[in-house]
C-alpha cells in the first residue's frame, strides 16, 4: 500500500482497546483485502466514531496509510449496515461471529480478494434473513476457495478415479477425498459420501445468492460440518473461539 488516504467498503472483524482512548481494529475491505487501523480518541469521541467501529458493523471507511506504521490510521467511518437483528440473538451472532473470525484467519494482509468481502456480506445478509447452518458450510467452502485453501472434492487425489456410489475418505492432512482402495495406511479419515463431495465442491463455485436457495440434506449438514471443522482447525493449527463458543451454546441448549 502507498502512503496515502484511502477510502473502503470494509466489514469490522474484530477490535481490542488500545491504552486510554483509542481502539485497534481489524477490518476487510472490498478495494485493499484485510487491514489493521488504529483509531485515535476512538473510545473518546463518541461524535466521530460511535458504534461505527463495532465489529459486525458493515461501513464506509476512510484511512491514512503512512510508511512508518504497520497500522493505518482509522480517520473516519459511516455505516451502511449495523446488522442489529444479528446482535439481538445469542445463536446467530455467534454464527456471525464466526463468519468473521474465519475470515480473519484465513486471509493474510495485502492479498486482495474482492470475492472474500463480497461473500462476506452476503452471507451476513443470509443470515440475518435467518438461513441455517447449512449457510455457515457454504461459506467456509467458498471461503477456502476463495483464499487458496480448497481441498480437493473431485475424484481421489492419489489414483484419480471419479465416484460413483462407493464411500469416500477425507483425509486434511493429505488435502482431499481417497477412494477406499487408496485409504489404507492414512489416519484421521473421515468417511463422506459421494453426494456430499459432490455438493460441496459445486457450493465452491456458486454465487452466495443462488446457494442461499438450496436446501441440503441433514446427511450433507453432519459430514460437511465434520469434514470442514476438521480440515479448517488442521489448515490453521489451531480451533476458532467462536467454534469453542459455538459448541458450549450448543450444549448448553441440550
Ligand atoms: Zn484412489
Amino acid at each position: 500500500m502507498k502512503r496515502g488516504s484511502y477510502r473502503a467498503k470494509a466489514v469490522v472483524l474484530g477490535s481490542i482497546d488500545f491504552g486510554e482512548s483509542d481502539r485497534i481494529l481489524t477490518f476487510y475491505t472490498l478495494e485493499q483485502g484485510k487491514i489493521t487501523g488504529i483509531a485515535k480518541g476512538a473510545r473518546r469521541s463518541k461524535k466521530r466514531f460511535v458504534g461505527n467501529l463495532d465489529p459486525l458493523t458493515h461501513i464506509n471507511i476512510g484511512y491514512f496509510h503512512s510508511d512508518k506504521s504497520e497500522l493505518v490510521r482509522v480517520e473516519d467511518a459511516s455505516i451502511i449496515d449495523a446488522f442489529s437483528s444479528l446482535k439481538t440473538d445469542i445463536e446467530r451472532l455467534s454464527d456471525a461471529c464466526y463468519l468473521l473470525e474465519l475470515t480473519s484467519e484465513l486471509t493474510r494482509e495485502g492479498q486482495v480478494l474482492p470475492a472474500a468481502y463480497h461473500s462476506l456480506v452476503a452471507f451476513l445478509k443470509l443470515l440475518e434473513a435467518g438461513a441455517g447452518p447449512e449457510a455457515l458450510r457454504f461459506f467456509e467452502v467458498k471461503l477456502l476457495e476463495q483464499s487458496g485453501y480448497l481441498p480437493h472434492l473431485t475424484g481421489c487425489l492419489s489414483c484419480r478415479a471419479t465416484f460413483d456410489r462407493e464411500r469416500l475418505y477425507f483425509s486434511s492432512a493429505k488435502g482431499g477425498l481417497v477412494c477406499r482402495a487408496c485409504s489404507s495406511g492414512i489416519t484421521g479419515l473421515i468417511p463422506v459420501s459421494p453426494g456430499t463431495a459432490a455438493l460441496l465442491s459445486m457450493a465452491a463455485r456458486l454465487e452466495p445468492d443462488k446457494l442461499g436457495r438450496l436446501k441440503p440434506s441433514p446427511a450433507f449438514l453432519d459430514e460437511s460440518e465434520r469434514l470442514l471443522y476438521d480440515f479448517i482447525k488442521f489448515q490453521l493449527g489451531k480451533e476458532l473461539k467462536t467454534r469453542r463458543f459455538m459448541a458450549k451454546l450448543k450444549n448448553a441448549q441440550a
